[in-house]
């Protein structure tokens, strides 16, 4: 049931998450297109890629050394004579009748495995002079060899619609001979940044004014997240410039707007938002940072009127058949607009990208300081995971608060602590994610 701000809706953490999830897993992703293999890093798949033969095509040696019988080294040392050579990319038809009793191959690390033979020896484990090999090591049948069809049947299914290619992925559809991939277009994410006292990068601020930090940390995320970010002129704290910029906002696949959703009486996103006929499905989140974060939905139509027919920056290429008109209002604070990106507004956007839906990851790590907190939220504090094999550690980064972007910078994960605990001590398994 949607909310108006003034039924202000505050929902504990993995609440929240449960609703942003529910609305990622019925939006519609992005067109798509096809991309060379060399340009997929990131991108999301759009097709199935299947096995165009067995993989491996042929029995694999996986070492350097010789093909055998296993049942010849029952005794050791054995003796056996050496029929051949094959070396990877030579075929196993050099020997024609296989090897016989007593005998064995010289054979290459990815060369085919000859008839007869059900083992590699490793060169290691052998003394060869002229035609005669010693084996001093036995083997069981299977050692060192792949065989064909073990790692994928021909046409059985390898990458799936909607798996973000990695390049261990990348490899194994050039494996398969895919030189071109189907992918989604990367969804348009505009970025809306609030705030009179905001000034762009390039500006000297005044002695109160701010750099506007924000644009740029999600303008990062969202590049990460496999999205295109547009940066929105920066909003002032004034309702008629700031709807006109909202409402351009939505014409991109997703708004993302920071700053103006707390309590102040500047704070004006989720009042323009509430004229303009937004739908708001929390306007809290029990969290720190980011409490105040918005979630959000305008019903396409509602907001457009005589607007509709001006190309605007958002507009512009945005993929007319799925204008998802969700927004996020997160926090203008910045450690808050980016964990609140994190945790929201990037399932958000991944499905946007065609990509499946995943939970969020945790880690564990051994709490290198105790921790005293108010329960009552889940936070999401700056931290440093370090340590050796083993023996991870974590502890707090020390912090001036959500506004603390140095402190944010050194970081590399953050803690999570749940909101029933008011004490962790030293040495404690602590939850951790990653960034
Ligand atoms: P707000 O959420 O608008 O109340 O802003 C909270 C704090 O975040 C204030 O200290 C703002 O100056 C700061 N802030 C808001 N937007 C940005 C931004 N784009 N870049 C850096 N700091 C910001
Ligand atoms: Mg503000």
């Amino acid at each position: 049931m949607p909310v108006t701000p003034a039924d202000s809706t505050v929902l504990g953490f993995e609440e929240a998450r449960r609703v942003v999830e529910e609305h990622a897993a019925r939006v519609p992703p992005s067109p798509t297109e096809s991309v060379d293999l060399l340009s997929s890093a990131g991108r999301v798949l759009a097709e199935p890629v299947l096995a165009d033969r067995d993989l491996p095509p042929f029995p694999r040696s996986t070492r350097d050394g010789y093909a055998v019988r296993s049942a010849d080294l029952a005794k050791l040392p054995a003796p056996l004579d050496v029929i051949g050579e094959i070396k990877a990319g030579e075929s196993a038809d050099r020997i024609p009748i296989g090897i016989g009793p007593g005998q064995s191959v010289s054979i290459m690390t990815g060369a085919p495995v000859p008839n007869g033979a059900d083992a590699v020896v490793m060169v290691e484990y052998t003394t060869r002079s002229g035609d005669r090999v010693e084996i001093t090591r036995s083997a069981s049948p299977g050692d060192n060899i792949v065989p064909r069809g073990a790692e994928a049947r021909q046409n059985s299914l390898l990458l799936d619609h909607g798996v973000r290619l990695t390049p261990a992925a990348i490899a194994l559809a050039a494996s398969v001979g895919k030189s071109h991939l189907k992918v989604h277009k990367r969804p348009r994410v505009a970025v809306l940044t609030t705030g009179d006292e905001i000034v762009d990068v390039n500006s000297v601020p005044g002695p109160t004014q701010i750099r506007n930090s924000n644009g740029y940390s999600l303008a990062a995320q969202i590049q990460q997240a496999g999205a295109e970010p547009i940066l929105l002129p920066v909003a002032p704290d004034e309702p008629r410039a700031l709807r006109r910029l909202i409402e351009d906002g939505l014409q991109s696949d997703l708004l993302l707007m920071s700053g103006g959703v707390s309590m102040g009486r500047y704070d004006l996103v989720e009042q323009v938002l509430s004229e303009i006929g937004a739908e708001f499905f929390f306007t809290g989140a029990k969290i720190q940072p980011g409490r105040p974060v918005v979630f959000g939905k305008c019903v396409a139509g509602r907001y457009e009127e005589d607007w509709s027919t001006v190309a605007t920056p958002a507009r512009r290429g945005s993929s007319a058949s799925h204008r998802a008109s969700y927004f996020f209002g997160l926090p203008g604070n910045p450690v808050s607009t980016m964990v609140t990106f994190e945790l929201f507004a990037r399932p958000m956007l991944e499905a946007l990208s065609g990509q499946s839906p995943r939970k969020l990851i945790y880690l564990h790590a051994h709490l290198k300081s105790e921790i005293r907190t108010k329960p009552g939220l889940t936070r999401f504090l700056p931290a440093i995971l370090s340590g050796e094999f083993e023996n991870t550690t974590v502890e707090l980064v020390p912090w001036q608060g959500s506004g603390d972007i140095a402190a944010s910078a050194r970081s590399n994960c953050y803690i999570v602590i749940p909101p029933d605990r008011e004490f962790i001590a030293a040495g404690e398994n602590v939850a951790v994610m990653l960034r």
